[in-house]
């Protein structure tokens, strides 16, 4: 079966603002992939050239296994949903006015609407007007729209901004549902706190180019980025730093019974091995970078910053 999305090479310019440069990503079918990346990045534009919406400038775009652009666009349009970077509603409509629109529009019939108003909690609000709902609710119907036709395949620009933290971990935990369900997901973000353990891989863009491509591990992995220890233990004459292994250890912090290591990635198990061997040791915990330590050593061309 082929791919769900293959971008080969593709470039977009509009009026001389190259928006995209020479980007090639495959996307399995059934993954949650994150297109991270600051505002101008190019996220938007490799969305609307997914939707076809817009036409490459250069390369191929093909969805489901056919051009967004092509002959079969209009079924294609029947098997993915789509969540806009500024979700506008009717405000004077109804939640449940809203979504029976649209379905309308689809020849859905009006039981699917029910089941997601429920789904999406909004079923007690499903007779008051869009004007009075809140952020996270309007996003949870923007969210309800988008899935009307029980798409294979969902694409959500920016679909957390504005969320409190709470809101953010309830919609993650729907995608990661959907993802169960056996949808693929791509959703575009510079807002990263929250989406490290939900995405399978991450593409990061900047200025247009892809500057890394990957699950998270593989990220670590290619970065070499130093870990974090962290090492409490019972030393009643406080830590002698001379225990410490002599190699790999680039930074030391001891303070409340809790000794803190900035190490070497490929000497973490020979630092482990000798750390676990001193009498005084209770509690071991090991911290990979987060996502956010990625992404900003690949937006700065794979530099720490550190001298
Ligand atoms: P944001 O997070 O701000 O939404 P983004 O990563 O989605 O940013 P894009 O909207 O894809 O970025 O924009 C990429 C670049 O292309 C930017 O420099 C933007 O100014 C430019 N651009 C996008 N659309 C157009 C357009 N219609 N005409 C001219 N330039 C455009």
């Amino acid at each position: 079966m082929s791919a769900c999305i293959e971008l080969n090479q593709v470039g977009k310019t509009y009026a001389g603002v190259t928006a995209l440069d020479e980007l090639s990503l495959t996307i399995e079918r059934g993954e949650i992939v994150g297109l991270l990346g600051h505002n101008g990045a190019g996220k938007t534009t490799t969305i609307k050239l997914i939707l076809g919406v817009i036409a490459p400038t250069r390369g191929s775009v093909t969805v489901l296994g056919y051009s967004p652009r092509g002959k079969q666009s209009k079924s294609l349009r029947l098997q993915w949903g789509y969540l806009p970077e500024s979700v506008g509603f009717y405000e004077q409509l109804t939640g449940r006015e809203v979504l029976e629109y649209f379905a309308r529009l689809k020849r859905i019939d009006r039981a699917r609407v029910r089941q997601l108003l429920e789904q999406f909690t909004l079923a007690q609000a499903a007779d008051r007007r869009v004007k009075t709902y809140s952020k996270g609710m309007r996003q949870r119907l923007g969210l309800a729209q988008a899935l009307l036709s029980s798409p294979k395949l969902l694409l959500l620009d920016e679909p957390t901004v504005g969320l409190d933290p709470i809101a953010t971990r309830d919609f993650f935990l729907t995608l990661d549902e959907l993802r169960r369900q056996g949808t693929t997901i791509v959703l575009s973000s510079h807002v990263l706190p929250g989406i490290e353990q939900h995405v399978d891989r991450v593409a990061i863009l900047d200025s247009g180019r892809l500057r890394a491509w990957g699950t998270l591990d593989d990220l670590r992995r290619e970065a070499a980025l130093p870990l974090t220890i962290r090492a409490r233990g019972n030393w009643p004459d406080g830590f002698d730093p001379d225990h410490l292994p002599h190699a790999g250890i680039s930074s030391y912090q001891y303070a409340d019974n809790t000794l803190t290591l900035t190490i070497k990635r490929e000497k973490k198990l020979t630092i482990m091995r000798e750390l676990l061997a001193d009498k005084g040791i209770e509690d071991i915990d090991v911290q990979a970078p987060s996502l956010e330590t990625l992404y900003t050593y690949y937006n700065n061309g794979g530099d720490t910053g550190h001298a």
